[in-house]
């Protein structure tokens, strides 16, 4: 035993420092448990503190690329005509909308330009800009977002839809009207002054209406929403950060070390394009009484009762203000337009002629797998019909076509079917459509092999000058047998008729035969059927003369 005092353990080993996700997190956790509620913290990743995640999407230009888009200027050079036409492409119907919304987009952007150039001229008197933010009135899926996306597309603006419902006007219940302008920046990848002429769409905008139904939760106050976006309308900075949020303020900082954001703090919303839209259910009754109102009294009789489209198309002002909107909020919407309900022969057009119809999508997904599907009209029209039931416009089409295809889309690629058509018969019963896909892959199968087999015995034939000729039973024997095993036709036939040679040539020595039927039994049990031949040659007589008649076999 020692005396000795007992060594010294070692000291530990530095803990390593944690990943700069995890002190951002535990930031985070102290900075809430500390403040509470009174910092929010957007849904940025910590890596992507160099652009802002937006609802629609990040940018995902490479940093060279990204940083000349910061630069770029904007500008505009469309006749209303030429958007029109860029639209007809893709939206069917809905030629008011188009027509309304080509006019007020070439109005802003060119009213913004004047304006912009006017403040370049010293002196000059300042020009007014009375924006030409949009109302689009009509149903779910007719193609509202999508007329107002490809407008953004052509236009090469920013383009964000949000909607209406997840505002709150302080940003603590819902989200801060705000980050649609920050979406913007974003959708711009950085480029503040394109952000400054981006398009905002918001949807569902009837459900800020205030008073009668109540339509937004008890702690979200429709009137809150409708101020703050009133403010975002006329004209006002935004912070390019977000100050109670502290993943922006964290971006700050990196964009200011990167030198990224120009020196800009703000962003102005004088130049946004404000897009609202929605179904605006019961609005038509109060159109309706506003003109009963105004007939009583001169002794108008009272004409068809119109339908609810006429009416929509007839919303005025005071309309608006009765279903529950600021007088100054919708006062800052001076566009309004109708879309119309898509009947099925518009789906139908839809399908056959929009330049993003979902039909090319399905063929592109089919032909991935090498199958040419052959979409026929009367498909189509089926579809359409069916589609249309749903009341949803374009978007019943997906559902419609989802469950038709379903099973095709799983089972088709495994098939070898090089081509598929997609008619009536297989909307109204696609289940007995796909057995016959099976049966005609089947059938494919077989006429592949059955080619096989046909080389093999030409090789035999030529090898040994015997002709083998396969009954159809034996070529489906061969091919389920091949298929059993994990063989190729070759080999198998090779390995069944490897004996083959020699048995039919003690035959022929007897009979003179050199031609040689074989069937199913043939390929079952190849060994006992070519010994019977052998054995039953022994009993025939043996030619006279060299001949070669054909003998069935079984
Ligand atoms: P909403 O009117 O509710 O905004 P969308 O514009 O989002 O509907 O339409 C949903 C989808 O349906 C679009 O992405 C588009 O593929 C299709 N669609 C809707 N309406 C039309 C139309 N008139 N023409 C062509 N496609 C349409």
């Amino acid at each position: 035993m020692s005396d000795s005092a007992p060594p010294e353990s070692p000291p530990p080993p530095p803990k390593p420092l944690p990943a700069p996700e995890e002190i951002t997190r535990k930031l985070e956790d102290f900075i809430k448990n500390s403040l509470g509620g009174q910092v929010i913290f957007s849904h940025i990743e910590p890596h992507d503190l160099g652009t802002r995640a937006s609802e629609s999407g990040d940018s995902d230009a490479p940093p060279e690329e990204a940083d000349k888009d910061r630069r770029a200027s904007f500008e505009f050079h469309h006749k209303p005509a030429d958007i029109k036409a860029h639209l007809d492409r893709y939206v069917i119907r809905q030629d008011e909308a188009k027509k309304v919304l080509a006019t007020a987009v070439c109005d802003h952007y060119h009213h913004a330009r004047m304006i912009r150039e006017n403040e370049e001229r010293e002196g000059a008197e300042p020009l007014e800009l009375s924006k030409q933010n949009v109302i689009i009135t009509g149903p779910t899926g007719v193609g509202k977002t999508y007329l107002v996306k490809h407008i953004a597309d052509l236009v090469g603006v920013p383009f964000v839809k949000a909607d209406a419902t997840k505002f709150s006007e302080t940003g603590y219940v819902g989200a801060d009207v705000d980050d649609l302008v920050r979406d913007l920046v974003a959708k711009a990848n950085g480029n503040v002054e394109l952000a400054e002429h981006g398009i905002i769409y918001l949807d569902e905008i009837d459900k800020i209406a205030t008073g009668g139904e109540g339509r937004l939760g008890r702690d979200v106050s429709g009137r809150g929403v409708q101020t703050a976006l009133l403010k975002l309308m006329e004209e006002t900075e935004v912070p390019l950060y977000a100050q109670n949020d502290f993943r922006s303020q964290m971006k700050m900082m990196f964009d200011m070390r990167q030198g990224r954001n120009n020196g800009r703090e703000v962003v102005n919303t004088r130049n946004i394009l404000f897009i609202v839209s929605g179904a605006f259910s019961g609005i038509e009754k109060i159109i309706e009484k506003r003109q009963a109102r105004a007939t009583i009294g001169f002794g108008a009789t009272l004409a068809e009762k119109p339908s609810t489209e006429d009416l929509l198309r007839q919303a005025t002002t005071r309309d608006f203000i009765d279903y529950g909107f600021e007088a100054e909020f919708i006062g800052r919407l001076p566009v309004r337009v109708f879309c119309d309900p898509l009947k099925a022969e518009d789906l139908f057009q839809i399908m056959k002629n929009s330049a993003g119809s979902l039909i090319r999508q399905y063929e592109r997904e089919f032909h991935a797998y090498g199958v040419r599907a052959l979409f026929q009209d009367d498909a189509l029209r089926l579809v359409a019909a069916r589609a249309a039931e749903e009341k949803t416009g374009a978007r019943g089409l997906v559902t419609a076509w989802e469950k038709v295809l379903r099973d095709f889309k799983f089972e088709l690629p495994s098939l070898g079917l090089l081509e598929m058509v997609i008619d009536a018969a297989l909307i109204t019963d696609p289940e007995a459509a796909l057995a016959r896909c099976r049966l005609e892959a089947e059938k494919l199968k077989i006429d592949v092999r059955a080619e096989e087999v046909s080389s093999f015995a030409a090789n035999f034939a030529q090898q040994t000058g015997f002709s083998l000729d396969f009954e159809p039973a034996a070529i489906a024997a061969l091919v389920q047998r091949a298929q059993r095993e994990g063989s190729s036709i070759p080999a198998l036939c090779s390995r069944l008729f490897k004996d083959f040679a020699f048995g039919l040539q003690l035959i022929s020595r007897n009979t003179g035969q050199m031609r040689y039927q074989l069937n199913q039994a043939a390929v079952e049990s190849p060994e006992r059927y070519l010994s019977d031949l052998v054995v039953n040659s022994y009993r025939q007589p043996a030619p006279s003369a060299p001949a070669f008649p054909d003998t069935h076999a079984s």
